[in-house]
Formats: C-alpha cells, sequence, structure tokens
C-alpha cells in the first residue's frame, strides 16, 4: 500500500485531538511535595507556553496527585505551574502501592469526563493525556513502567533534557521506509555511558498502513535535580479537580505495619565528603585504604558511585561490608548532599552521580582523564593517578597539622 505525506499529515492531525495535555504525576513524603516533582511541573510549565504559542493552543499542565490527605498540596502545585489539579485521596492510597497507585492512574488517565473541567473545548475526543512525567526514583521508575504499560504506549526513563518539535522521519517499519512528518513530538535525551553519550528517545506511532498504531501517551520519568521549579507564584490560578477513585480490586500487597529506615550514613551534617568511583580498579583494597586515610585526615564521611555499591571488584570482608554498601550511594539513587567541601577521586562525574553532590560549596577531584564530565563541576582538577597525588596530598596535610600543633604549643 501506498502513502502519501499529505494523509499523513492530515491522519496526524485528526490524530492529535484524541491527545491533550502534560500530566505530571507528583510525589510526596510526610506531607510534603518532594523537589524532583515541582522540578517536573517546572519543566512542564516552559514546555507547555512554548508549545501553545508555537500551535496556538490551550493545553494544560495537569499535576496527578494520589493519597489519602492530599487536598491541602493542591495549591501549593498550582503556585509552582500546574494549570489543573487532579487529586484522588483514598485511605488506600495513603503510601505508595505500585499496583493500587497504577490502577488509579491508568483510570485519571482514560477519564474524559474529568478533563471537561480542565479544558472542556477539548474534552470531546480526549482519549488520552499528550505526554506524561514520572520522576526517575525508586517510586517513579517502577510506576511509570507498569502504567505506560497498562496505557499501551512507550516509555523513557532517566531523562535529563525534553524538547518538544515536529520531525521529519524516515523508517523502514514506522514509515514503511518514505518520509514522514510527525508532529508535536517529545525528543527525551537521557545521558548513556556515564554522560558521556546521549541517546534521543522517540515514542512514534506506527504510520506505515500495514502496522498501523498510536502510542500516547508519550512518557517518561526525569532525574532529580536536572530541572529547576519554576518561581512559587501564589497569584497563579489554577483548577482543583476531586477524582474517586474505583477501588474494587484487594491491593496485591497490604501494608500491616511501617517504619521508615533510618539512614546508617548522615551526609546531611558532613562538612565533608570523599567519594570513590570505578577508578581505584587497579588495586581496589590498597586504593580504598589510600582513600580511608585521607578521609580520616579530613574528617570525612566517604561516599561512592553506584557500580561500587554493586560490588565489581574483590575486596575484604571489611571492605566490603564498610564501603561497598548501597547506603554510601551519591546521586539519584543514593543520597543528595549538600557539603562544603567534595572530593571526587576515580569518578566520572556521570549525571546521575552530579545530581547528588551539585549543591557541593567546593568540589576538587582527581582523575587521569581531563576530559571526564567531572573536570566541570570541580573547582580544582588535580590530573593524576589516585596511586600518586593521594599519598602527596596525606603527606602534606599531615605536615600542615604537625606544623599547626607546634605553633600552638
Ligand atoms: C538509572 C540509573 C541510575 C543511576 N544512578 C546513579 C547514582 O545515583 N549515582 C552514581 O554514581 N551513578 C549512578 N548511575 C550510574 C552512572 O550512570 C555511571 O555509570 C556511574 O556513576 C559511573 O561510575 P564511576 O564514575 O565510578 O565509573 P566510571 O564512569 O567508569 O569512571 C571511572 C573514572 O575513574 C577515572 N580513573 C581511572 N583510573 C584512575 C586512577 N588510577 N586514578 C584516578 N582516576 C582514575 C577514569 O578516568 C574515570 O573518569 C546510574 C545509572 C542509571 C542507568
Amino acid at each position: 500500500m501506498k502513502m502519501s505525506n499529505s494523509i499523513n499529515q492530515e491522519i496526524g492531525t485528526r490524530r492529535d485531538e484524541k491527545y491533550r495535555h502534560i500530566y505530571v504525576v507528583i510525589e510526596h513524603f510526610e506531607g510534603q511535595v518532594v523537589p524532583v516533582s515541582l522540578e517536573m511541573l517546572g519543566e512542564a510549565r516552559r514546555l507547555m507556553d512554548d508549545f501553545n504559542q508555537k500551535y496556538q493552543l490551550r493545553e494544560k499542565v495537569v499535576a496527578v496527585l494520589l493519597g489519602s490527605d492530599v487536598r491541602k498540596l493542591c495549591d501549593e502545585l498550582v503556585t509552582y505551574g500546574a494549570d489543573a489539579v487532579i487529586y484522588a485521596n483514598h485511605d488506600e492510597l495513603k503510601y505508595p502501592r505500585n499496583d493500587i497507585d497504577t490502577r488509579v492512574i491508568v483510570q485519571i488517565a482514560m477519564d474524559a469526563k474529568i478533563t471537561k473541567e480542565i479544558e472542556p473545548e477539548y474534552a470531546g475526543t480526549f482519549v488520552k493525556p499528550r505526554y506524561m512525567f514520572f520522576a526517575a526514583d525508586n517510586i517513579g521508575r517502577h510506576l511509570s513502567s507498569t502504567v505506560l504499560a497498562d496505557l499501551e504506549s512507550g516509555l523513557a526513563s532517566d531523562i535529563n533534557k525534553l524538547v518538544i518539535s515536529d520531525l521529519d522521519i524516515r523508517h523502514e517499519h514506522k514509515t514503511k521506509g518514505q518520509t514522514v512528518r510527525y508532529e508535536k513530538i517529545l525528543e527525551m535525551y537521557r545521558p548513556d555511558f556515564s554522560g558521556f553519550l546521549w541517546t534521543t528517545i522517540l515514542c512514534l506511532d506506527n504510520k506505515n498502513p500495514e502496522i498501523q498504531r498510536e502510542y500516547h501517551p508519550q512518557g517518561c520519568s526525569i532525574i532529580p535535580g536536572a530541572f529547576k521549579p519554576i518561581d512559587k507564584d501564589d497569584s497563579r490560578d489554577g483548577t482543583v479537580v476531586e477524582y474517586s477513585p474505583k477501588i474494587d480490586q484487594e491491593p496485591k500487597i497490604k501494608i500491616i505495619k511501617r517504619s521508615v529506615i533510618e539512614k546508617t550514613i548522615d551526609y546531611e551534617t558532613c562538612k565533608i565528603v570523599v567519594s570513590m568511583g570505578r577508578g581505584i580498579k587497579d588495586n581496589p583494597e590498597q586504593n580504598i585504604k589510600l582513600i580511608e586515610e585521607f578521609a580520616e585526615l579530613l574528617g570525612a564521611e566517604i561516599g561512592i558511585t553506584l557500580p561500587l555499591s554493586k560490588k565489581p571488584y574483590q575486596v575484604s570482608q571489611s571492605m566490603d561490608s564498610k564501603y561497598m554498601s548501597p547506603d554510601r550511594v551519591i546521586g539519584t539513587s543514593g543520597s543528595k548532599i549538600s557539603p562544603t567541601l567534595y572530593v571526587a577521586i576515580g569518578l566520572s562525574g556521570a549525571v546521575q552521580h552530579i545530581a547528588g553532590m551539585k549543591e557541593s560549596e567546593i568540589v576538587i577531584s582527581i582523575n587521569i582523564d581531563e576530559n571526564s564530565p567531572i573536570v566541570d563541576e570541580s573547582d580544582i582538577f588535580i590530573k593524576g593517578r589516585m596511586e600518586d597525588v593521594i599519598p602527596k596530598l596525606v603527606e602534606k596535610i599531615k605536615d600542615q597539622m604537625q606544623a599547626i600543633s607546634v605553633r600552638s604549643t
């Protein structure tokens, strides 16, 4: 079967009408909206303002909020950029549980009636959201995958840049080899290979008549810290709509008792953090000992990159249990810290790691590669092997400490 571009254009425009708005799935903890949710709203606001101007539309940023007493959080979401908030209050939604949260979010996303209160003009043809954002944290990564699977669309995970544009695409299967214009496509960028490469992920309809199929919403999970919230504006207006979730099935997981696990390492009060990465690989045991001595002298806590928590190297039992633990990971999968001094040793500075330490006041890095992304985050970069650099630093610090103690006696 032959396709012409004008036919596609027409189909594209008609199909577009079924998909409206950016839905942002909000997370909260202990009565507070978590920062990444406000960051996502900020980016959604910026994208939607440009989108509406470019396409002359009135689509909205819609925050989706689940919980057992969450009405009180809705106004704040409006002040941070939401045009509308759809919230669902239910005892079963008090704490995040993937199975039940998935069902309720899917119900909300498929509910055309509720969109009448958000933008009546678009409600008649509404089928699903156009775009959907989740946080790339432990809750959001899982939730985004199950929601998008149930909505029968695609998902890009761990995104830190977003652009909406019209693209000419030629693809063997999706367009049957012809160049076809896709409108309002969300280009989702994710850092790969420790941030050295970017991958652009597109969620495209199949426009090949033989395998025609639509994929909406275009969904993604967003790395915490990747975007900035907009400035809070108390004068912003928004629509707040209550949704009554249909919870007819028993949730698969019941919460019998809940206790929040205290972190064993208190990075919040640490003034100095020394972190290590895979650069320890040439002599892991010996290098950890070097870093340990260096950190002790500085009175610093030790952090690690995510790969080290997966125990890639053979080290003694004591080193392994003390340092190679998920509790010590700095970044989106671990702790977000803001010490006075951060020393990054043998780590490349992947975007997921940077998100956890970029609030540090002063950053010193030690690395053999001056092209590592960590260099851009550093106030001082020391090019060299940690095996050579750390002993020299230790020696200098010891000399200085001795000089200070001699002077003070
Ligand atoms: C969903 C997801 C979430 C993630 N979350 C996190 C997270 O929270 N935190 C995190 O850290 N990562 C996270 N990652 C992993 C991240 O993308 C990187 O892969 C990881 O941070 C790289 O770890 P690294 O810097 O230790 O290793 P590498 O990228 O391999 O870097 C090692 C560095 O050591 C240097 N080096 C080598 N030898 C020496 C030497 N002798 N002396 C000095 N320098 C040397 C090299 O030049 C290099 O820069 C995540 C990834 C994904 C996909």
